[in-house]
Formats: C-alpha cells, sequence, structure tokens
C-alpha cells in the first residue's frame, strides 16, 4: 500500500483502468440469495417472530401503497422493470407461507431483471453500463468514497462514493412498513424480502470494493497495449471475484460447516455491536456500515484468496467470467484439491485456514445485517 500511494505512475494508471473497466460482475453476487436468506433467517422460522401469511393479488394491496393505482404505475414509481417481477408468485396456494419462504423466495427476485436496462444516472457507466445483466450493478453495489487510509480498497472511479444498494435497502423497508400497516402481510414480506437481497449483497466483499488486491493489477501487460491491459486487468478481478462465490457455493452444496457462519456470530466485533445494539437507526445507515465492513475485509480477502488459489486464478487460461464450467462441462476449478481434502483440520495448511476464516467473516456480517434488517421491520411495524 505504501508503495502505491508513494507512486503516482500506478495511481493515474489505476484511474484510467476504473474509466475504462466493465465487467458483468452484478450477475453473480451471492448466488443463491434464497440460501443465504434461509440460513441467515433460521432463529426467526424457528421462534413464532413472524407469522406465515396467505397470497393475495398485488391489486388487493395497492390502495394501501399509495403508489399508483395499477401494477404498471406501481412498477413505474419504483423504477424497476414491473414485466420481470412475478407479482403471481404463490399465486392460488391456499395454504398460509412460513415468512421465512416468502422472505427467501422474494430476496432472489431483485437478480431476475427488475433493476436492468434502466437508466439510473450518471455513474451507471461506472457500474456496469446502462444495459443488458450488468446494468443492474449501481443498485446491487456500494463503493464507498476514497479513503487515503485504505488507498487500494476504497479506489475506484471517480472516488467518490458510488452505489444504491444502501437506499433499495431502505426503499423496500418502507414499502414492507406501508404494506404491513395496510394489514398485507404477504406483500409486506414480498417487499422486504427483495430489500434483503440488497443487504446481501452488500456482506459480498467484491461489492463493496472494486479493486482488492495490487496483483489483480498486471502492469507488465501494458506493454502490450492499452486494450490487452484493461482485458487482462478485467479478466483477474473477475476471476478472484467469481472463485469467491462459487467456492462458498460449492462449501453450502455439500452441507460444509460453513454454512453456521450466517448464523452464528463470527462477525466483524464492532460492526455486530454498532448493528445490534441499535435497532432502530435508518436503514440506510446500517446498511452503510456494512458496505464499510465489507470494503475493510475485500484486501483481506483477497490475500487469503490468493495464496490459496491465486497460480490456479492467475493461469492464462483460467476464465471463469463465461462461467464456471468448460465447454465439456467440466469445472473450471478443482476445489476438492484447492482445499487439500481429507486433510484433518489440525493439518490443514495455513492458507486454507486463512482463507476459511476470512470468508467466515463476510457470512457472519451478512447474517447479523440480514437478521438486523428483518428486526428493524418488526419493531416499527408494531
Ligand atoms: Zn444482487
Amino acid at each position: 500500500m505504501h508503495r502505491l500511494s508513494r507512486s503516482p505512475v500506478v495511481l493515474s494508471v489505476l484511474i484510467a483502468v476504473f474509466a475504462s473497466i466493465c465487467f458483468p460482475r452484478a450477475l453473480f453476487a451471492w448466488d443463491d440469495h434464497r440460501r443465504v436468506t434461509r440460513l441467515s433467517l433460521e432463529s426467526i422460522e424457528s421462534g413464532t417472530v413472524l407469522p406465515s401469511a396467505v397470497f393475495e393479488t398485488l391489486e388487493s394491496a395497492l390502495p394501501a401503497m399509495q403508489s399508483g393505482a395499477t401494477r404498471e404505475e406501481f412498477a413505474n414509481r419504483l423504477g424497476i422493470r414491473g414485466e420481470k417481477v412475478d407479482w403471481n408468485w404463490a399465486a392460488g396456494e391456499e395454504k398460509p407461507l412460513s415468512a421465512v419462504e416468502v422472505l427467501s423466495w422474494s430476496a432472489q427476485e431483485p437478480d431476475n431483471g427488475m433493476d436492468q436496462d434502466l437508466d439510473l444516472g450518471p455513474d451507471q457507466k461506472y457500474m456496469g453500463g446502462a444495459a443488458g445483466p450488468s446494468s443492474q450493478g449501481i443498485r446491487h453495489m456500494y463503493f464507498p468514497k476514497w479513503d487515503w487510509r485504505r488507498p487500494l480498497a476504497t479506489f475506484h472511479f471517480p472516488v467518490r462514493a458510488m452505489g444504491m444498494a444502501p437506499e433499495r435497502a431502505q426503499l423496500c423497508l418502507d414499502l414492507a412498513l406501508r404494506a404491513a400497516a395496510g394489514g398485507h402481510r404477504f406483500w409486506s414480506y414480498r417487499f422486504l424480502g427483495w430489500g434483503l437481497h440488497y443487504v446481501e449483497d452488500m456482506g459480498q466483499p467484491y461489492h463493496a470494493s472494486e479493486f482488492a488486491s495490487v496483483r489483480l493489477l498486471p502492469l507488465f501487460t501494458l506493454f502490450r497495449g492499452w486494450e490487452a491491459f484493461i482485458a487482462e486487468t478485467t479478466r483477474r478481478v473477475g476471476n478472484f471475484h467469481l472463485a469467491f462465490e462459487y467456492l462458498t457455493d460449492f462449501l453450502l452444496d455439500r452441507g460444509d460447516a460453513v454454512e453456521q457462519a450466517f448464523r452464528v456470530p463470527d462477525a466483524d466485533a464492532a460492526f455486530k455491536r454498532a448493528l445490534e445494539g441499535s435497532a432502530d437507526q435508518p436503514v440506510k445507515e446500517a446498511v452503510l456500515r456494512l458496505a464499510e465492513v465489507s470494503n475493510a475485509l475485500a484486501p483481506e480477502l483477497a490475500a487469503a484468496e490468493s495464496t490459496l488459489m491465486g497460480k490456479i486464478l492467475l493461469d492464462r487460461n483460467m476464465e471463469l467470467i463465461p462461467g464456471f464450467t468448460d465447454a465439456q462441462g467440466k469445472p473450471k476449478i478443482d476445489f476438492k484439491a484447492v482445499l487439500a481434502d481429507g486433510a484433518s483440520a489440525a493439518s490443514m495448511p495455513p492458507s486454507t485456514k486463512k482463507f476459511f476464516k476470512t470468508m467466515n467473516v463476510a457470512l457472519s456480517n451478512t447474517g447479523v445485517a440480514a437478521r438486523w434488517y428483518v428486526n428493524a421491520f418488526i419493531l416499527r411495524s408494531r
């Protein structure tokens, strides 16, 4: 980091990179928000904190929402692509649905296109552009403004704070409260679930930091020209971001102990205290705190990932942006080999331990924030 701050050349290269870089990171996020939500909210499910809900049409809730008389008007007021929302999900289902069922289903929905192909302001061009799947990026990420104490993790161009995830989380909570006040429990959970999506996205360190390690900057490729340099930077940043998410999925798929992280408090201690001590702080503020701790965790995560599988991720043939499997359907990374499976906890290499530790903090922060968000709703809807 010190070398970086002493080097105006590196800084100007970084500025130029971020003016040019654009890749579909927003596509991925936590790949499976349904599972993240379910794991994070299990304590709520096992209690009787939130009663179950029965499906009702949006139209019956619209008068209470005071945001338009039709679906189309409502979607326009929210600034979303209404045709991408499954408004009739659970229609025909007569038995009551548990709160966590509705919340976890709805938490996946913001990745289904409602935030895509919209004009979302001047910063959108730096966070995925205005067209296609990556155009939702600005609503699903937040980069804190540049901070000289963390020059690399907070670096992006322009250097101001960018991204709308905290304000979307706030908006969805407001909608949930309005629906609840009107007696429309089903829709209050639907909107709260949307909001959980943005909260969970901010628990992913790569959603809060554009650039977490100097290893991701391939200065030597500058000799091959600017385009080659941008392509290589994009490939490296993409590989690190995606490998983290694929590995998380891999571990969750096999029921690894890592899923405990969502429930138990391995989180950043100050963050946990700040959130749990104050359920009535503004939602936007709480989500901004999460973005800050995620941003601060990003360099540690990138370093742990680099030690664990840097060789694989930096290999010139490794390309995760098009997908995790090759043309034959074979995974591009053998995570079992990466994790030295079969090794006992005691004999686990320090690099693996370090990686798990960092991953646990990210997952645990996400769980703490998700529970805080639902509790904030409960507290305010009493
Ligand atoms: Zn997302």
